[in-house]
């Protein structure tokens, strides 16, 4: 075993406190990796406070993590001790199901084993996410990371970079695609830089027009402020495609309006209540919902091969682990441009 020190909560609505705990012995295709950075993902915050209703505590968040590789086990092919690795929202599942043989690990019919507040598959050991100096993975679930982008920008792909990946590529966006991005936050400004990467037209649709700058910056070449609905409403039939990255319920009958013909809302976010919309809404120009969750790991691998050949990472508030209570009130406030990521040599 290995003595780890982490930021856990022990309680719904209770705050991240310094907490010691042990990390597994290496198995034989295990890797030890010494964490540098992990991004602060909303999931992290929904999931401490106990939002999603299934909490296990007492709970380490965290799943955008990169750090070195201290240690391999005895049949580790694909990584060496020096390494740079990455973990993300996954740290198991069956690999023999049909999703898993086809690379959607995060589908496995027999569960993914997610990073943090969830169990192993023996059912009755806790995982512990990335608010910690070290982790110890499969290699299966490691990533490779490249050396030449900055390590505390390219943390937050592990999460906020495939989850907004994995919807540009199922659905083919880009070119001649008029993509509007719902909320410009840690998913939503990853969004941005992707889907314009991929060469699509894009709109930020926010709340916050303090932000108007930012969205071109990244890439956006039109912004909405949705709180004048009257410019809202201008936009309805304009959009190929929606990415909901909103992690509130909101004015989903507003949104959907905005799609052209045949077009698709992919909801990101994940509210806590359920969501409602009129069935009209859907039925005027035959438009559709669906929704994305992370991706597999090829697909992750593939998305952080894209970014460092593009030379995309985020944009990143970089903190001490102290601050991180505080740094969960300011992104509850939509108040992080656009991700917090915390330096671990501060642990
Ligand atoms: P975030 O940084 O807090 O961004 C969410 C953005 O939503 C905010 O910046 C804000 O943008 C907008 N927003 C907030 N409150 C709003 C309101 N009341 N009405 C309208 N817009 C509002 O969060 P994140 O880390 O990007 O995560 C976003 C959501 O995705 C969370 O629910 C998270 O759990 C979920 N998530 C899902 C997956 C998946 O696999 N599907 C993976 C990771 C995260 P503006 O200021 O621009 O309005
Ligand atoms: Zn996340």
């Amino acid at each position: 075993m290995y003595p780890a020190k982490a930021y856990a909560v022990q309680e719904a609505k209770g705050e991240l406190k310094p907490w010691n705990f042990e990390r597994r012995t290496l198995r034989d295709d295990d890797i030890l990796i010494e964490i540098l950075y992990c991004g602060v993902c909303h999931s992290d915050i929904h999931q401490a406070k106990g939002e999603w209703g299934k909490s296990i505590y007492p709970m380490v968040p965290g799943h955008e993590i990169v750090g070195k590789i201290t240690e391999v086990g005895n049949q580790v092919k694909h990584f060496k001790v020096g390494d740079l690795a990455g973990v993300g929202c996954m740290v198991d599942a069956c690999l023999e199901c049909e999703s898993c043989k086809k690379g959607y690990e995060q589908f496995c019919t027999s569960g993914a084993v997610f990073t943090y507040n969830a169990l192993e598959r023996d059912g009755t050991t806790p995982t512990y996410g990335g608010y910690s100096n070290k982790i110890v993975v499969k290699e299966a679930f490691a990533l490779h990371i490249s050396d030449k982008l900055p390590l505390e920008g390219v943390a937050p792909l592990l999460c906020a970079g495939i989850t907004t990946f994995s919807p540009i590529k199922k659905y083919k966006i880009g070119k001649g695609h008029k993509v509007a991005v719902l909320g410009l936050g840690g998913l939503g400004h990853m969004a941005v830089k992707l889907a314009a990467a991929h060469g699509a037209e894009v709109t930020v649709l926010s709340t916050s027009p303090n932000k108007e700058a930012d969205a071109k910056r990244l890439g956006a070449t039109h912004f909405c402020n949705t709180k004048d609905e009257e410019q809202a409403k201008k936009l309805y039939s304009t959009f190929d495609f929606i990415l909901d990255t909103v992690s509130v319920p909101h004015n989903y009958d507003l949104y959907l309006r905005m799609l052209k013909m045949y077009g698709t809302l992919v909801l990101i976010g994940i509210p806590d209540k359920p969501i409602q919309f009129s069935a009209f809404s859907l039925l005027t120009n035959g438009r559709s919902v669906a929704a994305s969750s992370i991706g597999g790991i090829q697909e992750t691998q593939e998305m952080l091969d894209f970014c460092a050949a593009n030379n995309i990472v985020s944009d990143v508030e970089v903190i001490p682990i102290s601050y991180i209570n505080e740094a969960y009130q300011r992104v509850i406030k939509s108040d992080v441009k656009y991700r917090f990521v915390i330096d671990m040599s501060t642990i």
